[in-house]
């Protein structure tokens, strides 16, 4: 069976969704994982802020306008008057629940509770659309199958174990239609898998039902070879490794979730990411595969913080870096990217919740200098040592850009730069100038 992810885009208006209904039904058996409707989450976020800074009525307003635009994508779904009715008794429980939080105490719970509306609205009007069309389709509650445990991480046999009961709940269905982003966490709580991600979902359910093939249908034709929101000409990439496919993900190429090939990968489920506007283009498939010595694309990822820890003592000796990392475990605070000298180190964080502490713990084992407004650039392909001139290509293209850090090294398959976010449109212009054109 395959798993087909919908993003916001994909199912953004009452047009989209009939396009993905046409591309769905094709008679094959598959499980389908929809968005919010662009835009529901980031107000959900909004209404949420609202009900935070105890303005019930500036949530309520912001509350109406959602329900509105929900309104008039129903006038335009269904054909019949019944169906019309149906829909909006969906929405409208759905927006009375959004609306009963006016009285509540407001805590990260209710926040949570919240943002899952979105998910929850779309797959509802969905599935009602393909009901009155005719299909052999259902629901699939992913709050009954969909879970994270105490660290925030999937719990993976929980999750295929009662996805399997789900499925066997409803046997001989044709399209199973399921919620991206919202799960249960281990109190049992509503929870969500963090923005974006829906697409983890699809690839935790890839895995968990050993799928064939798991696809993210966007609004632009595969990944390409540069972020195109900061560069022009950019190309799509028509094959990538799973190991160049997490790289880009994990360094800020929005096309994926930064954690959802890993369960792909270890299952050597292959990913193809399609267009929903062009589902004729190839787009990119992403699997164990590489393409030999060659530079595949490049990503940046924003809100970068650097650390560099300078000691006159012999910074390096045996023990020094463990004392390092060990303040960074302490304060909860994984590091993206390090490079060292004899007299010092440098390390970068995006999660800067606990600089303050991290900072004043430092500050014991040597001199520290903090640079925020930072950016990583990363420069992924087959990149091991062997194949000579790759790296000199990244910096030559570089040369104009000041770069704070390099490493190279860590895989065979990442450059990274360090650089500050006022240069970044720029190195990522001069990368595609100098490595694609
Ligand atoms: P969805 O709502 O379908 O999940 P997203 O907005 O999360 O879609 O991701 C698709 C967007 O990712 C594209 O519209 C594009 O602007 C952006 N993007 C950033 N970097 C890349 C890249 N390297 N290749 C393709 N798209 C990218
Ligand atoms: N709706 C969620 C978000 O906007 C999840 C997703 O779209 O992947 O972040
Ligand atoms: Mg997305």
């Amino acid at each position: 069976m395959k798993v087909l992810k919908f993003g916001g885009t994909s199912v953004g208006s009452a047009a989209r969704m009939k396009d993905v209904a046409k591309l769905i039904c094709d008679g094959e058996q598959k499980i389908v994982v929809l968005s919010a409707m662009s835009g529901t989450t980031n107000s959900l976020v909004e209404i949420s802020d609202y009900f935070y800074k105890n303005n019930p009525s500036g949530a309520l307003e912001k509350i109406n306008t959602l329900e509105q635009k929900y309104i008039d994508v129903i006038e335009e779904l269904y054909s019949t008057a019944e169906y019309k009715t149906e829909a909006k008794k969906i929405i409208k429980s759905h927006f009375e629940y959004l609306r009963s939080f006016s009285k509540a105490v407001f805590t990260l719970f209710e926040e949570k509770a919240i943002l899952s509306q979105g998910e929850l609205l779309s797959t509802n009007i969905f599935q009602l659309y393909l009901k009155e069309t005719g299909e052999n389709s259902t629901l699939l509650p992913a709050l009954e199958y969909m879970r994270i445990d105490k660290n925030s991480e999937p719990d993976t046999a929980y999750i295929a174990e009662n996805l399997e009961k789900q499925l066997q709940l409803q046997p001989g269905k044709t399209l199973y239609i399921t919620q991206g982003y919202i799960c249960r966490n281990f109190y049992g709580e509503i929870d969500n898998l963090q923005r974006g991600g829906s697409d983890y979902t699809a690839s935790l359910i890839g895995a968990a039902i050993k799928a064939e093939e798991i696809q993210i249908w966007t609004d632009i034709d595969g990944m390409h070879n540069n972020d195109p929101r900061f560069v022009e000409g950019t190309q799509p990439v028509p094959y990538l490794h799973f190991e160049e496919a997490a790289e880009l993900a994990y360094f800020g190429a929005k096309i994926l979730h930064p954690t959802c090939i890993l369960p792909a990968k270890l299952n050597n489920i292959p990913v193809r990411l399609l267009n929903t506007m062009e589902p004729k283009a190839h787009g990119t498939l992403i699997s164990m595969q590489s393409k030999k010595g060659t530079i595949q694309a490049v990503a940046a990822k924003d809100n970068i913080t650097a650390i560099k820890i300078k000691s006159g003592r012999m910074l390096l000796a045996y023990g020094f870096l463990r004392k390092v990392f060990e303040i960074f475990e302490t304060y909860q605070t994984s590091i993206d990217m390090i490079t060292t000298s004899e007299v010092g180190v440098s390390v970068t964080v995006d999660n800067t919740k606990r600089i303050d502490e991290i900072v004043n713990s430092l500050k014991k084992l040597g001199t520290v200098t903090v640079d925020t407004d930072m950016v990583i650039i990363c420069v992924v392909g087959d990149l091991p040592s062997e194949n000579v001139g790759y790296q000199a290509k990244a910096v030559a293209a570089l040369k104009d850009i000041p770069v704070r850090m390099i490493s190279y090294g860590g895989s065979n398959y990442n450059i990274s730069f360090l650089i500050k976010a006022t240069d970044k449109q720029r190195a990522l212009k001069a990368l595609s100038h100098g490595l694609f054109e």
